[in-house]
Parts: structure tokens; sequence; C-alpha cells
């Protein structure tokens, strides 16, 4: 069968949730047997969005072939349980880094290059890209950014373009849009929806089906309303009502058949029902938990929940296969200090020290983990977390009282965490981290080795300091043990202190692969030991 091309598009604002209902469509076509992707074309001239900071953008996502990323593919992964790539990211700052690339390269010699066609086309291939591998059925666009908008311009024409060349069932356009309800009226209005969907046919482009975010039912004569002013089928009217969680969103349009009217549309067959038994039976266990936990998650970027994406969903995947509520509490590390931990720690069960970079707010996540440590409390420590938690131990319990990182300190005596050695030569910053996937073999018998329940393991990085080697066997005589090294340059990857009920801290980042179907294993242990901890 040919690649069926999906492309959704936002209008009247951002914030809708593209994300999830693209997801959540194709978490339904991948119920059905579909093989399914999705694609995230983002319209700003950064190249990724590694070089913007979360307050900006979010979390920065990295994928297995080490890509930094829109959150967006987050979703994808925690819906679908498929690992996405560099090709589901594109962004305008690559599409015109090759094209000027192609142009100094004499690729165009003799034209004027120009947006149209240079810039479209380029778009269009990267669009295609996915499609041409054979390996889905389906490939879903998400076009980032809302219609209307200078920058989504050549976007929506690479769209129109490639409705052109795809035979009329290929390819089919879903409109994400807002009905509003106005109080003082108490009406909803379609309005912004009808001007959105005549913005996007000025561009050229009829969109086949209209998901209206809306916080009240849609009545039968708003939805005929809807259908009669932006020529769409009155079936293809999508309802998609505020919920009470993202994960129930392929649900609801499960009975607005969303699924239905695209297979129609795209002639493809919906004999087989969707089989979300997994997936409802996680809602089942995330909606009727039998205990509770409290956890803090001690960051500097907690003003912004996004900027901890992954972090929060792999809570709720944790939760969920434990049977337990996670109430997560983000507290700034810069308002932590001996004086207040106690205060601050007396009703959790759990902390989490969050990645990160930069010296703000980096003593109270070291004070913190002191105080973990000694009382006890079930801490998981990632990327920077585990730093910290290097430096901690080695300033508390080995008598360096100097030790640091020589991210915080570059002239720091007692370096336990150093500048990697193939960071050494790095001067841009642009992508240049140890980023993506990486082996690493675990300890019989650590906590890790427990919960992941095998030795090898791989999970992805986005870091430039390591634990420093020389100060290993040290740590060890101390009582915190390095569980897991990769094994090709022996990196410590993993650290634990065996006597405590659960200290761990990792260099990567397991919550970018914690996903519905597949809760990440050292978040589980978590939420269990401090649900043993609460007793
Ligand atoms: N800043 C640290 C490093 O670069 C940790 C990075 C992170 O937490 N992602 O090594």
């Amino acid at each position: 069968m040919d690649t069926k091309y999906v492309f959704v598009t936002g209008g009247v604002t951002s914030s809708l949730g593209k994300g999830i209902i693209s997801a959540s469509l194709a978490k339904l076509l991948q119920a059905r047997g579909y093989r399914v992707t999705i694609q995230k074309f983002d319209p700003y001239l950064n190249v990724d969005p590694g070089t913007m900071n979360p307050y900006e953008h979010g979390e920065c996502y990295v994928t297995d072939d080490g890509a930094e990323t829109d959150l967006d593919l987050g979703h994808y992964e925690r819906f679908l349980n498929v690992p996405t790539s560099q090709a589901n990211n594109v962004t305008t700052g690559r599409v015109y880094s090759t094209v000027i690339d192609n142009e100094r390269e004499g690729r165009y010699l003799g034209k004027t290059v120009q947006i149209i066609p240079h810039v479209t086309d380029e778009i269009q291939r990267r669009m295609t890209i996915l499609g041409e591998s054979g390996d889905f059925d389906i490939v879903i666009t998400e076009l980032g950014g809302t219609v209307g908008d200078i920058e989504s311009l050549p976007y929506v024409e690479s769209v129109r373009q490639l409705k052109r060349k795809l035979s009329s069932d290929d390819s089919v356009v879903i409109h994400l849009t807002l009905i509003p309800y106005l109080r003082a009226a108490g009406e909803l209005k379609t309005k912004p929806t009808q001007h959105s969907v005549q913005k996007l046919l000025e561009a050229g482009v009829q969109p086949d089906i209209l998901v209206c975010r809306t916080e009240h039912k849609l009545t039968t004569d708003i939805r005929k309303k809807i259908s009669l002013f932006c020529n769409v089928n009155q079936n293809a009217v999508i309802e998609s009502i505020d919920v009470e969680t993202i994960y129930e969103v392929p649900l609801t349009m499960e009975k607005e058949k969303l699924d239905r009217v695209v297979l129609a549309k795209l002639r493809l067959p919906t004999s087989t029902d969707a089989n979300l038994d997994k997936w409802k039976d996680f809602l089942f266990k995330l909606k009727h938990p039998k205990f509770e936990v409290n956890i803090g998650l001690v960051g500097k970027y907690v003003e912004l929940p996004d900027a901890y994406k992954s972090i929060n969903e792999a809570f709720i995947h944790a939760g969920a296969e434990n049977e337990c509520k996670v109430n997560l509490t983000h507290i700034h590390s810069e308002n932590l200090h001996n004086e207040n931990l106690q205060e601050k720690m007396k009703d959790l069960d759990g902390v989490l020290v969050a990645p990160g970079f930069g010296d703000r707010g980096i003593e109270g996540k070291i004070s913190t983990i002191k105080y973990l440590r000694e009382n006890k409390i079930p801490f998981f420590g990632i990327c920077l977390g585990m730093q910290c938690a290097v430096i901690e131990f080695a300033r508390n319990v080995m008598g360096l009282k100097k030790a640091h990182s020589t991210e915080m300190d570059i002239k720091s005596k007692e370096a336990v965490i150093d500048l990697m050695e193939s960071q050494k030569e790095v001067s841009k910053k642009g992508g240049t981290m140890r980023l993506g996937a990486y082996k690493c073999k675990l300890e019989k018998g650590s906590r890790s080795f427990t919960a992941y329940g095998k030795q090898l393991i791989s999970e992805r990085h986005r870091h430039r300091y390591e634990f420093n080697n020389k100060y290993l066997k040290d740590f060890e005589k101390h009582g915190m043990s390095a569980v897991g090294i990769n094994p090709d340059n022996n990196l410590v990857e993993v650290v634990e202190i065996p006597d405590h009920p659960w200290f761990v801290g990792v260099q990567y980042h397991p919550e970018l692969k914690s996903t519905v179907d597949a809760p990440h294993p050292l978040f589980v242990r978590f939420v269990k030991a401090a649900i043993e901890n609460k007793k």
C-alpha cells in the first residue's frame, strides 16, 4: 500500500494540544493494526531546540539517535511506544541550512534560490522521508505554530503542493481549532474557527476534518453551522472536550470517531476494531489508586511544568503501575538550605533531584541530597541530580570539602565531576553534547539491576560532564558504588548507596523512555520505595 499522509494544522490560538491530538489519532490507528509515525515541523529558525532554555520551549526531548527535539516527540513515544528519530522533528532552521548548503555546493547553479520552490521543495522532501522508508502505512505530520503566522506560510504551501501531488485519497488535513464559550451570552462561538479556516483556504488548503477544542459539548446545531461555513462534512466536525488527563484523549477521539473519519477519507478499511485493552487498563489504574505518595521534584525551572515534562509523565506511568497516586511537588532548589530542609521535606516520601545546567540552585540540590541520604529517604538523581549526589558524598562522607564539578568551579582541585574527554575540543554549542543512546552494564545485585531485570541496558544521554574515575576507588571504599558502567569507555552511568533504602543516581535520562505500555523500571521502583517509606 502507498503511504498515506495526515497533516495536522492549528488555528485560533497556540496550546490547543495538537501534539496530543496527533498522538491520540496515531494511537487509535496503531490499535487497529496500522504502522504509524508522527513528525513535527517547527517554524522557528533554531536548527533544533537544544540551544533554547526550558523557559522558552519546555523540555528538550532527546531521541535514540541523539537528536535534540521538541517535547511533542515525547508524547508520540509515550503514546505509541515506538522510538522516534531526527527525521521526526524538522525546524525552519534545519530546512534553511540544507537549502543554503545546497546553494553553496552549486546544486541550484544558475537559479535564484527562493522560498518557493527551493524551501518548499526541501520541506516536502522532509515531509515524505519517513513515508518513503516503507516502514509506515500512515505518517502524521504536525505543523507547529498557528495558521496565519508569517513563519507558517511555507509549511502550509508545502502541504498544499503535496496534496496536489498525492492522489486525493492518500492525504487528509485535520485542522485543530477552538470553539470559545462566551459566558455572558451563554453561547459557544464559531466565528474564530470560520476565520481560521478562511486563513487556510486563502493559502489554498481545504481542511477535511475539524477537531474543535471546547469546554462545553457541541450541539447538533453548532456542528451543522461549523460544517456549513467551513466546508466540511458534519461527521468530520469532531468535538475535543477538556478532559482530566491527556491519556483520556484517545478514548474521547475514538468516541467521536476521528479514526474512522480519517480512515474513510484515506479509503482504508475500518474492519478491525481498535484494541485499546492495555490502554484502558492503565487508565483504570490511574483513576483508581490504592496508595498515595508525595514526591518532591527539586529543580530550578519549577515555574514551568513543561520543563520537566517527561519526568512528570514518567511518574504518571509509574504511579499507575504501582496503583498509586503520585502527588508531585515541584520545589525550587534556590529556596532550599540546611535551615529549612526539615520543614520542606517533612511530608515527602521520596525526592527526585532534576537534570539541569549551570550553578544556579546547585547548593540547594546538594543540601537536599545530604538530608535525604542521612534521613534514609528514597532519592533519585537524574543527570545533574546524579552529579550533585556524587559531589555531596565526596564533601560530606569522604571529607573532600572542596569537591565540585568543573561546570560550576572550573578551577576545582577536587573535581569529582569533570568535563568529558570528548568534550574538551568542543567549541560550538548546538548539538555537541554527549547525546542519544549508549549502552550501560549493570552490576548484578544492585537496585538498578533488580529494577531492569537484566544487565545490559541502553539509555539516552544529554550532558558534557561525567563522574571522574580517578576517585572511583575512594567512593567505593566509603560506600557509594558505581553499579552501571558504559562497557565501551568505562564512563560511570549509575551510582548507588547500598546502605540506604533507595539511593540511585543516573547520568542518563530514564524519563525519556517511559511510556504507557512500558513504564520505566527505575521510576516504578522509586515509587515503590516511596510507598514503602511511607508505611
Ligand atoms: N550540566 C550537566 C552536564 O552537562 C548535566 C546535564 C543534565 O542534567 N542534562 O553534564
